[in-house]
């Protein structure tokens, strides 16, 4: 991950309203790359680890979780369905970001 200079959290950025964000060495402009994806060796049946890559996802529906500003969008229930309904490469490349290799 590239350094996220003054953005973000901890950071001075506009979420903070201390002033523009800005990167090392005072850019404006840069890349960051936040990647969620199943860990290798994912288990689809532990729940569980939903939440470690799945920043969508609900704790304790229904979302109250952002005060009112923002709402996670999507439940365990909602998962566990799609769950059962796909195939389990189709569901791992879906909800995990697990890349599909077998042709
Ligand atoms: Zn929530």
């Amino acid at each position: 991950m590239l350094d996220s200079g003054d953005c973000g959290v901890g950071g001075a950025g506009p979420a903070d309203g201390a002033g523009p964000c800005r990167g090392p060495g005072g850019l404006r402009h840069g890349i960051a790359y936040f990647e969620y994806s199943a860990p290798e060796g994912w288990d689809p049946l532990d729940e569980d680890s939903y939440f470690g890559f799945m920043p969508a996802l609900c704790p304790s529906p229904p979302c109250r979780c952002g005060g009112g500003k923002w709402r996670h969008t999507i439940t365990l229930d909602a998962i566990r369905s799609e769950r059962v309904s796909m195939e389990a490469p189709e569901f791992a490349r879906a909800y995990g970001n697990v890349p599909d290799r077998s042709g």
